[in-house]
């Protein structure tokens, strides 16, 4: 990977990172403790439950992306930085720009 790419690569992870805590910041709205029954009538908090295992499922993906990414952010400077984990082949430029947290070569997903 040339340092063009790798800077190209970076800026991509900060980009998504910044859009992801955006994200979480709207999903918090929707994820705070639920009012009592008494509070909001018996059919709407049952909606309100229904929506919020919703937005707390789609929270807790956006949550482990957000590591992922912030965990790659940390080995961006490392010489192994896209080269796969397994077969040590450089996984290609194009494939990092779309998921720059995989450590693995489509072959190696494969298997
Ligand atoms: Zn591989």
């Amino acid at each position: 990977m040339t340092e063009i790419e790798k800077t190209e690569i970076i800026a991509i992870i900060d980009s998504e990172i910044l859009k992801l805590t955006k994200r979480i910041e709207e999903l918090k709205e929707f994820t705070d403790p639920i009012a009592p029954d008494d509070a909001i009538g018996r059919v709407s908090r049952m909606d309100a439950i229904n929506n919020k295992s919703v937005f707390d499922a789609s929270m807790r993906n956006i949550q482990t992306r957000l590591e992922q990414l912030n965990q790659i952010l940390k080995i961006t400077h490392n010489a192994d930085f896209g080269i796969c984990a397994k077969c040590r082949q450089s996984i290609p430029f194009e494939r990092l720009k779309i998921r720059p947290e995989i450590r693995l070569c489509a072959n190696c997903l494969k298997k």
